[in-house]
Parts: structure tokens; sequence; C-alpha cells
């Protein structure tokens, strides 16, 4: 195991104008899992594969254990890795395929059945050592090469998407599986998605990257609840968070949507006579179909059934806002009904740099 220290790598591919990482810094401490998240083409799988030395940086360093790695080639950095490919040799049976570093390594042969076994136990592969790739299912392929990275006793795990060639289902049941099994080895690990949800629910922190940079370092509850910027806030959370054009009243005391009226929190005083921006998740927003002391009126729009609670759509004077209802609010498009804003679970923004606003 390992702590993982990355300083201001950047890295331009030839032939592009645009870094691919741009001055990346970020700490890992030993056994924790760090999820890199961001959207196509921000520079999660080439921060991943300079961490492997499958790639180098134009500058910065990368140090694993207290070690300088960055300039070195990837079997000399003790780390193993798991593609979204499954990267498996199809004309090999599952055994060889599991054990395939280990003997690359020399580990002689009674190891190699030992931990080949231990591993295919662990992923629920002991029945299919003596088939080949091509008899396995896309998730039993992806255990196979999970098996494969975890018996080399590696420093650091890094997975490039691991869980995308897999449906809906079985992604569900793998995630759990992979997060349970990462805990119970505590090795230090990498994971590239582009999937929220699946960051939210693996990571012990959570990168959130974009063009290149991190945007937002924390823990995934903390990037969910309190979004860095526009950016991170609607890209994270299902439905991403609303946002609202909104002016605190010259007094500081009140924030005005349209022709409605809350309640401003503090950290408005110091924005008194200014236009922010107003972000609140869906689920925070309360809902009631009769009108409670400081409730703005909305008139609904959509109503979408989620079995677990109702979507609602609704526009409050123009603005569109996204509510989650529970499963039982009956409502009706064309419907007025009354929202709830509690001060601690709205956020402000800078409208022009879309940047959280801090108290001056
Ligand atoms: P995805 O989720 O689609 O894999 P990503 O966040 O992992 O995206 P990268 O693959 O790291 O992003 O790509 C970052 C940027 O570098 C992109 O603009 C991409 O086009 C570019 N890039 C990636 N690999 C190469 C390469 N081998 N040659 C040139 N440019 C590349």
């Amino acid at each position: 195991m390992a702590a993982i220290t990355i300083s201001n790598l950047v890295k331009t591919y030839p032939g592009s104008t645009e870094r691919a990482t741009d001055d990346v810094s970020l700490t890992i401490r030993d056994g924790e899992f760090t999820v890199l998240l961001g959207p196509s083409g921000c520079g999660k799988t080439t921060l991943l594969r300079m961490l492997a030395g499958l790639e180098l940086p134009d500058s910065g360093s990368i140090s694993i254990g207290g070690r300088d790695v960055t300039y070195l080639p990837p079997n000399k950095r003790n780390l193993s890795m798991v593609f979204q490919s499954y990267a498996v040799f199809p004309h090999r049976k599952v055994d060889y395929n599991i054990g395939f570093g280990l003997r690359m390594a020399r580990v002689p042969q009674a190891e190699i059945d030992r931990k080949v076994r231990w591993a295919a136990e662990l992923l629920q592969l002991g029945d299919y050592l003596d088939r080949f790739p091509a008899q396995l299912s896309g998730g039993q392929r992806q255990r196979v090469a999970v098996a494969r990275a975890i018996v080399m006793d590696a420093d650091v795990l890094l997975m490039d998407e691991p869980l995308s060639n897999l449906d809906a289902l079985l992604r569900l049941t793998f995630r759990s599986e992979l997060k349970k099994i990462v805990q119970d080895l505590g090795t230090t690990t990498v994971y590239v998605t582009h999937d929220q949800s699946e960051a939210l629910s693996l990571g012990d922190q959570v990168a959130v990257m974009r063009k290149g940079r991190i945007v937002q370092l924390g823990d995934p509850l903390d990037v969910y609840d309190a979004p860095a910027d526009r950016f991170v806030g609607g890209f994270i959370g299902s439905p991403p968070m609303n946002f609202i054009d909104a002016t605190v009243s010259p007094a500081g005391d009140t924030l005005l949507l349209g022709d409605q009226r809350l309640a401003a929190p503090s950290i408005l005083r110091s924005f008194a006579g200014h236009g922010v921006q107003l972000g609140i998740r869906a689920e925070n927003i309360g809902v009631g179909t009769s009108r409670s002391s400081g409730d703005i009126a909305a008139e609904v729009t959509v109503v979408e059934p989620m079995g677990s609670s109702v979507l609602l759509t609704v526009d409050v004077d123009g603005h569109t806002l996204k509510v989650q209802a529970p499963p039982a609010f009956k409502a009706k498009p064309h419907e007025r009904i009354w929202l709830g804003f509690s001060p601690n679970t709205m956020r402000f923004y800078d409208r022009e740099t879309s940047m959280a606003l801090e108290a001056k």
C-alpha cells in the first residue's frame, strides 16, 4: 500500500494545442479510494495513464509511497490496472489469465495456484477457471480482469471505467461487490469514470475534472451538497442541481425570484442589491398543495412518477425547476403548488464566473 502525490502534471499530446492535463495536483492517502470523474475528454484517462507509466508528462511529478516514479516504466511502479476493455487473452483459460502477471513476475507455481484460487473465490469465478473468456458473460470477463489485478499484491490499483461494458443491473451489483473487495484489500485505488453515481458510491474522495483540470476535490457528499461551481452542480446529481437567477434585496435580507420572495440566508448580506444565482437540489425543495409561511408559488408543467419519488417540472415566474416530491404527492400539470426552500440547502453562485459565493 502507498500514498500518491501528484504535483503540477502537465501533458499535451503531440499535434494538439490543448493540454490534456493542465497543472494537476492531487494527494491520495494510503488505502484511499479516489475517483477521477468528468465528461469525455477532460483528461481522466491521461492522468491515470501517467500514474501507470503508460504516458509521460511534459512537466510535474508523481510519487508513490514516497518514491518518485514520474519517469519509471510501468513494471517498476508496483501497480496493477483494470481496463474497460477487460484485455484478457481470448485463447487462454480463466486460471491462466488470472495468474498471468504472477507468471511474468516468475512467482513459483504453487504460489500462483494459491493466489489464483483465492482471487477466483473472491470474485465468484471458482467454477469457471477451466473456461475460455468467450465462454463467459461480460460481467464474468470483467471479474477475470479484476482478479488478475488483485492477485498482484500491488501498492496501487488503477481502474479505467471497469464497469462501463456491463449492462445496468450488472453494473449495480458488481459496483457494490467491487467496493467491498477493494475495502477489504485496503489497496490505494484510483478509479476513472464519467458516471457520477459510480463516483459518489465508490469514492472516499472524488476529483471532478474539466478541461484537463481538477475543479473540485472532496468527499463525495461535500461535492454533491456544495458544488464548487455550476459545472460540478450540473454534472453531479440526477436531475442536475437547479440554477435560478435571483436578486438580493437592497437590505440583504430577501431573495427575489421574479416577483416572489424568499428569506435570504446570512451569506447574502454582503451581496445586498446584487444579482446572484441560486443553486438548489430537486430533493431539497419542499412541496405542498397549500401555502406555508415562506413558501413561493409554482405551476406544475410535467409530472414523472419515478417509483420512490415523483419528479416534477415546475415553473416559478418563468424559471423552470426540477422538484423531487414524495411518491404519494398528487399533482397534475397546470396545478398550482407551493415550494419551500430551507436556507441551509441553498447554494449561491456568481452569475459571471459561476463560482460558489463565499461570505465576504
Ligand atoms: P474519455 O472519458 O472519453 O476516455 P478522458 O476524460 O479520459 O475521456 P482523455 O482520454 O484523457 O480524456 O483525453 C484528454 C484529451 O487528450 C482529449 O482532448 C483527447 O482528445 C486528447 N487525447 C487523448 N489521447 C490522445 C492521444 N493519444 N493523442 C492525441 N490526443 C489525445
